[in-house]
C-alpha cells in the first residue's frame, strides 16, 4: 500500500515509511492511496474467526509488504486473553432491545485506546529490530493516552517512553495506574504545571531538531495512521458478531474527541462493511456537533476549552478531522490545503456549508452534545434499567445515540472506558462505586515510580539526555 498526504505537496510513502511518522512533510496526514475492499463473501468467512485472524483479513492490505506470517503472528501475539481479558477480545453488551454496547476497553489501562496501541508496541519493536534502530517516545498526557502508551511499550527492546504529566492533576486512578509502573523503559515525569505545559514542552523539545534527531525522539499521538488502522477492526468485529446476515443496517455511535475513532469507522464504512450511519458524541466541547450541524468548522483555543467530566473528550481542535474532510471532498489536495493551511490560519474556520461535500457527510455522520448533568443522568438511567455501569464518555455516546435512533435500526454505542476509572463521576450518579477488574484492585496501594520536574525545558532535555545513554 502506498500513503498520500491530504495536502498533495509530499511524495507518496510505503507503510515502513510512516509507522514511526507524525505529520507528512507538507503539514498533512497520511492516508492509503486507496481503501482496499472487502466483498461480502470474505465478510462471512470473518464472522467465524478469532480477533486476530479477522484483524489479520483487514490489516494485511494496509501494511503490505510486511510479510503475511510476521504480521499475522505479531497480531495473534497482541490480541490475548491475557491482555484483553477473554478470547473474545471485544464485548457485545445489550442494554435495551435496540442499543448494545461495543465494548473495546477490556485491554490493560481500561480504555479503547489500548487496542490499537497494545499493537503499536509490537510494530514498533519489529521495525526497529530490522534495522538495529531506536526509538524515544517522547509524550504529554492527561490521562488516558499516557497510560495507553505506556503499557504498550513496556519492556519493548529499543524503545524507551518520556511522558509528561501534569503534577497532582491526574485522577488518583489514573496517577497510580502510570506511576506505578517500574519498568526500565518507562520515565515518569511530574511537570508541577497544568497539562498544556507539559505538551508546550514536548513541542519545545521536538522543534529542536538537532537534539530530535541526536536523541531518536518520537511520538504517537492519535494522527499516526497505524493507530487508526488497528481501530478499524473493531468495527469489523463489532458489526461481524452482531448481525446475522451481511448486509443488515446497524449504526454506531462513537464517543468523540480527536476524531481518531470515528475516522476508523468511516474508514470501515469505506472499505465495504455495511454501516449505515455513523454517530458523533461530543460533551460540551462541541466542536465537531457544531461543525455537523452548520457547515462551519472553529477549532477553540485551549482556554476555551471546558474541563468536563468526560474529560478524555475535552478536546477543540480535532487532530484527525482533516482526513475525513479530504475523503468527502473527493480527496481534493488543493482544497484541502486551503482550507486547513490558509483559511484556519488566517480567519480562524472554514464554512463548507452549501458544499456537495458537507451535504455527502450529513447523509453519513449525524451528531449530538452532552453535558454533565446528562451524562449523569444517563449513566443513571443505564444502571436502573440494565443494571450495566457505564463510564462518562460512553455516557455521552448513549445519549446521542437515543436521540438519533431510527425504527427497524440497531446502533452500537462505542464503549470508550470503563467506569472504574471514573469513579467520582459513577458516584454522583448511582451512590455507588463501579466494580474493578481485578487486575486494578491494589492500584492505589502500589509503589510509584517518576520523577518531579519544574517546567524547565532544559532540565527534561537533560534528563533525556542522561537517561538514553547506548542501552
Ligand atoms: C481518547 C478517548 C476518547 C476520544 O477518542 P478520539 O479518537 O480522540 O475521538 C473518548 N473516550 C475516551 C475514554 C478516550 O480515552
Amino acid at each position: 500500500m502506498r500513503y498520500l498526504s491530504t495536502r498533495g505537496r509530499s511524495p507518496q510513502a510505503g507503510f515502513a515509511d510512516i509507522l514511526l511518522e507524525g505529520l507528512a512533510p507538507d503539514g498533512g496526514l497520511y492516508l492509503p492511496a486507496a481503501y482496499p475492499s472487502l466483498e461480502p463473501a470474505q465478510l462471512r468467512r470473518m464472522q467465524s474467526m478469532s480477533y486476530a485472524d479477522l484483524a489479520f483479513e483487514v490489516l494485511q492490505p494496509f501494511v503490505e509488504p510486511m510479510p503475511a506470517d510476521v504480521l499475522r503472528s505479531l497480531l495473534r501475539a497482541t490480541y490475548t486473553a491475557q491482555a484483553f481479558g477473554s478470547d473474545d477480545i471485544i464485548r457485545l453488551q445489550r442494554l435495551d432491545d435496540r442499543i448494545t454496547l461495543l465494548g473495546v476497553s477490556q485491554g490493560p489501562t481500561l480504555a479503547f485506546k489500548d487496542m490499537a496501541m497494545q499493537l503499536l508496541g509490537r510494530l514498533f519493536e519489529h521495525a526497529l529490530a530490522a534495522d538495529g534502530a531506536e526509538l524515544n517516545i517522547l509524550g504529554a498526557t492527561s490521562g488516558d493516552t499516557g497510560s495507553a502508551a505506556e503499557y504498550a511499550m513496556r519492556g519493548r527492546r529499543g524503545i524507551r517512553v518520556f511522558m509528561l504529566s501534569p503534577f497532582g492533576r491526574m485522577s488518583p486512578f489514573q496517577t497510580a495506574q502510570m506511576y506505578s509502573l517500574d519498568e526500565p523503559n518507562i520515565h515518569n515525569i511530574a511537570v508541577q504545571d497544568v497539562f498544556d505545559t507539559c505538551q508546550d514542552m514536548v513541542k519545545a523539545v521536538s522543534a529542536d531538531l538537532e537534539f530530535k534527531r541526536r536523541w531518536k525522539i518520537g511520538t504517537i499521538n492519535s494522527i499516526n495512521w497505524a493507530r487508526v488502522a488497528a481501530q478499524v477492526v473493531y468495527y469489523f468485529a463489532g458489526y461481524l458478531r452482531s448481525v446475522r446476515d451481511i448486509g443488515q443496517p446497524l449504526d454506531v455511535a462513537v464517543p468523540s474527541g480527536n476524531f481518531g475513532n470515528i475516522l476508523a469507522a468511516h474508514v470501515a464504512r469505506s472499505m465495504g462493511l455495511p454501516l449505515r450511519r455513523l454517530v458523533l458524541a461530543t460533551n460540551e466541547n462541541d466542536v465537531l456537533d457544531e461543525f455537523l450541524r452548520t457547515g462551519v468548522y472553529r477549532p477553540r483555543a485551549a482556554e476555551q476549552t471546558h474541563h468536563t467530566s468526560s474529560p478524555s473528550m475535552d478536546i477543540s481542535k480535532a487532530s484527525n478531522f482533516e482526513r475525513y474532510v479530504f475523503d468527502m471532498l473527493g480527496r481534493d489536495a488543493s482544497r484541502t490545503r486551503a482550507l486547513f493551511e490558509q483559511e484556519l490560519s488566517q480567519r480562524g474556520f472554514f464554512d463548507l456549508s452549501g458544499d456537495p461535500g458537507f451535504e455527502r457527510m450529513r447523509e453519513g455522520m449525524v451528531s449530538g452534545s452532552s453535558d454533565h448533568a446528562t451524562r449523569v443522568q444517563t449513566i443513571r438511567q443505564v444502571w436502573e434499567a440494565s443494571g450495566v455501569i457505564i463510564d462518562p464518555h460512553t455516557a455521552d455516546g448513549v445519549a446521542v445515540a437515543r436521540r438519533k435512533l431510527e425504527p427497524g435500526v440497531p446502533m452500537l454505542v462505542v464503549e470508550t472506558a470503563l467506569p472504574a476509572k471514573f469513579e467520582a463521576t459513577i458516584r454522583e450518579a448511582i451512590g455507588r462505586d463501579p466494580e474493578r477488574p481485578q487486575s486494578a484492585r491494589d492500584l492505589e496501594t502500589r509503589a510509584q515510580h517518576f520523577v518531579v520536574m519544574q517546567p524547565d525545558v532544559q532540565a527534561l532535555k537533560t534528563y533525556i539526555a542522561e537517561h538514553c545513554g547506548s542501552a
